[in-house]
């Protein structure tokens, strides 16, 4: 296993050009820890693929080094550079049965059969294909065809790293549950390096313990899923993740007051360095809105819609112009459509030109 590390990668389909726009990854510097589980979380197109298959050598990147363990392997072919990767769709030989399958990146690498045999029925039992061992894959169902591309992927022990490019996209989302908690289950017993690439927040967060969230060919934040969560370092974080996103608004700074829609927010830390003609929004997640009775504390707004999802509500209100969701428990006490609108201001984000501005301490 390895530490992988991009140097100043940046990558261009079109070859080397002055252009920015050209790029579809623009200027990414990273280190993926040994044994890490990592998860790449972005919309489609933002690139996380071109960027899998610049570890795993299936592309060399116009700019920038790749590393593993500080050698460089920038143009290293794939096949020395001992990745399993693991596609959306099967790859798999379906004349082969599924032991055979399995067996075959050992048996390529000269494994005896003594070896080979014990560790086919571990990972066979592992992905619940041990029932189906001597069928031919071409009888197998498509989400039984991706277990078996999966388990091609894990069945190395030393590998230098395992990387997932949305490989449950083709399984049933019941089982999909089951295969991300094995995936997990199996990286804390062996400590393969993982990367998880996907569009799925869900999948992200419950797969990695840490989360790389790309937008735009750039990565805009790396954290836990708590951070990502709490602190958002970009707004498009904000809106990403989160079922509903965060709530996004501009506004004005006004010494320690945020003005929204001609309304004041009391904020708790100094923003003066804000630079003059910038982009000024405020952040705050639906979770951290409160509704109060009409006159209690807050801004006065108007409900305009209330989704009951079970647990808990989501209430879309408006104020003047500005639309927010809240997440409430319970509407309790209100009648009519007007109500108070209040914020925590521990939880309130000032983005300036998208990014998290902190301000200072007053
Ligand atoms: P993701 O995996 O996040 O959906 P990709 O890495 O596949 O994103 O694509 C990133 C960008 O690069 C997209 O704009 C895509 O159109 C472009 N792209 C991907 N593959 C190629 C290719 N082989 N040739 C030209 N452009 C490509
Ligand atoms: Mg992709």
């Amino acid at each position: 296993m390895a530490k992988v590390t991009l140097k100043d990668i940046a990558h261009s389909y079109t070859g080397y050009s002055e252009n920015p726009d050209d790029y579809a990854l623009k200027s990414l510097d990273l280190t993926w820890r040994d044994g890490g589980a990592y998860a790449l979380l972005g919309p489609s197109g933002c690139g996380k693929t071109t960027l899998l298959n610049i570890i795993s050598g299936l592309l060399i990147p116009t700019k920038g080094q790749v590393l593993f363990n500080d050698q460089d392997v920038t143009r290293l072919p794939t096949e020395h550079r001992n990745i399993a990767q693991i596609f959306q769709f099967p790859v798999i030989y379906d004349t082969m049965t599924v032991f055979e399958n399995l067996a075959f990146p050992l048996k390529n690498r000269g494994r005896t059969k003594t070896e080979i045999e014990p560790r086919v029925i571990e990972i066979a039992r592992m992905l619940g294909l041990e029932t189906n061992l001597y069928t031919k894959a071409q009888h197998l169902t498509a989400d039984a065809k991706q277990k078996i591309s999966l388990g091609r992927g894990l069945i190395r022990q030393s590998v230098n790293a395992i990387l997932f490019d949305e490989p449950l996209t083709v399984i049933d989302p019941q089982l999909k549950w089951e295969l991300r908690s094995q995936l997990k289950y199996l990286h804390k017993q062996f400590g393969f390096t993982m990367i998880y690439v996907t569009h799925d927040q869900t999948e992200a967060l419950t797969f990695a313990d840490e989360v790389i969230v790309m937008y735009e060919g750039e990565i805009v934040q790396v954290g836990t899923p708590e951070a990502l969560f709490e602190r958002p370092e970009h707004t498009f974080v904000g809106y990403f993740i989160g079922s509903p996103g965060m709530n996004i608004a501009p506004c004005n700074i006004q010494g320690d007051k945020a003005i929204i829609d001609g309304h004041e927010i009391a904020l708790t830390r100094d923003y003066h360095a804000i630079p003059a003609g910038a982009k000024i929004e405020m952040g705050i997640r639906p979770e951290y809105l409160r509704l109060n009775p009409p006159g209690g504390a807050g801004l006065p707004v108007s409900i305009k819609k209330v989704d009951d999802i079970g647990r808990y509500k989501i209430v879309r209100v408006g104020l003047n112009t500005r639309e927010f969701n809240v997440v409430v428990p319970e509407l309790s006490g209100m009648t009519g459509d007007k109500a108070s609108l209040a914020f925590d201001i521990e939880h309130t984000n000032i983005y300036v030109n998208d990014h998290l501005f902190s301000g200072e301490q007053q």
